[in-house]
């Protein structure tokens, strides 16, 4: 007898603004609670990410929120607008999620909600999902990011043992854009300063010039779409990295909002993955 399969939507989250601090002049931390977030299984990866959901102007929805019936009820171009967001830290004990929010102008939704929002707003999001944590057996790591891949290269950090070396570089707008980082003993840490230049050409020409330690390395590289593809052909085709010691993905494309980005993606890594087939063969 055929069984039928029915495609059931993630468990929505539904969680309440607690506080919110600015980290740095354009990153902003809102930290989440509330009963609906008992459970919430974060934990594994450091790189563990959720799905805001953001509700389509002047579209009413079920209450209780039902993301099952928006997608059996709904129209296509009526259910929430997705954005995604690492984990920047999860306490279980204090049931609190933060989230980091780069602020990167008037434009979008999520930058700007992160900007306006005030304690006592609800929350709802899917999640989490995830994949990376620095691997143990690494003899180092290697750790690259624009602001947006801060949040999940803080949280790396804290999971990197001491004495392991990390080469972490990570690019920000200038001096006043520099946090606070967890600092594993042999962790190198190098702030770029892109000063109005393009999004990554400075991560790109350090990870070129970087003379790496010996051993096998474990890899994190994520931000703006077109450096992460840089670094994803020098790192696999220069320097031999094995896929399996690559955490590697555009996190947000320059001049597309995140739906547009979603969309072209797979186009995208697909056109990727055949070049650098062909660099390898
Ligand atoms: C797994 C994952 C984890 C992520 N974690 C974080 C995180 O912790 N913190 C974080 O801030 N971002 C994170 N991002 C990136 C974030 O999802 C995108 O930046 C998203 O586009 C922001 O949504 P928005 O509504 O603010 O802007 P959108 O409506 O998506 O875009 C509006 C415009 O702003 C531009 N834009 C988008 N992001 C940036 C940016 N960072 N800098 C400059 N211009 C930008 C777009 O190109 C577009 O032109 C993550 C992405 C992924 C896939």
């Amino acid at each position: 007898m055929a069984t039928e399969r029915v495609r059931r939507s993630p468990r929505v989250n539904r969680g309440t603004v607690l506080r919110k601090e600015r980290v740095t002049p354009h990153m902003i931390r809102v930290v989440i609670g509330g009963e609906g977030l008992a459970g919430f299984g974060a934990g594994e990866f450091t790189d563990h990410y959720v799905k805001l959901l953001f509700a389509q102007k002047g579209v009413d929805y079920p209450e209780p929120f039902d993301m099952d019936r928006i997608r059996a009820e709904y129209p296509r171009d009526q259910w929430p607008v997705t954005r995604t967001y690492t984990v920047r830290s999860w306490d279980p004990d204090a049931v609190e999620l933060a989230i980091d929010f780069v602020h990167h102008g008037d434009k979008g939704l999520a930058g700007p909600w992160a900007a306006r929002v005030e304690p006592g707003e609800e929350v709802l999001f899917l999640g989490p999902g995830g994949a990376y944590a620095p691997s143990p057996d690494a003899d180092w790591h290697l750790l690259v990011g624009d602001e947006s891949a801060l949040p999940a290269i803080g949280a790396a950090l804290e999971r990197v043992p001491d004495g392991t070396p990390a080469r972490v570089f990570i690019e920000v707008e200038g001096p006043e854009e520099e946090q606070k980082l967890p600092a594993p003993a042999g962790a190198e840490v190098v702030w770029l300063h892109r000063d109005g230049g393009p999004v990554g050409d400075a991560l790109v020409r350090a990870v070129r010039d970087l003379e790496f330690p010996d051993g096998t390395v474990h890899a994190f590289v994520h931000g703006e779409a077109g450096f992460v593809k840089d670094l994803r052909r020098h790192l696999r085709v220069d320097r031999g990295l094995p896929l399996d010691r690559l955490s590697i993905s555009g996190y947000w494309r320059r001049g597309r909002d995140e739906d547009g980005w979603q969309s072209s993606k797979r186009e995208w890594n697909r056109q990727v993955e055949e070049e650098e087939a062909k660099a390898l063969s």
